[in-house]
């Protein structure tokens, strides 16, 4: 495990524990690693806003509205979730 060090814009230093098998990707602004192409996407948009290339603002906005859209499904699982246990312990409520 490689233990990676960075400092933060804020000036706080932060440090990540890196799988000697994984390769991630990191932030060409601040050297944060990511394991995922969508998360630095994600990240470049919320940490380094103005410094974005044209492609760099769609890839975070690809990114952006995937994950908008997963959670939106999420919440609706878990909505339905919800439903459906609440009529379980209804319906067992009422018959016992
Ligand atoms: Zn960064």
């Amino acid at each position: 495990m490689t233990d990676e060090t960075h400092t933060r814009s804020d000036g706080q230093s932060v440090s990540y524990d890196v799988p000697d098998d994984e390769t991630p990707v990191t932030c060409a602004y601040c050297g944060q690693p990511y394991a995922r192409e969508e998360w630095l996407a994600i990240h470049h948009g919320w940490a380094h806003p103005g410094d974005l290339s044209d492609e760099e603002a769609d890839a975070f906005r690809a990114a952006h509205d995937a994950e908008e859209t997963e959670i939106r499904e999420f919440r609706l699982r878990a909505l339905g979730a919800l439903v459906a246990i609440y009529f379980v312990l209804l319906m067992i409520y009422a018959l016992v």
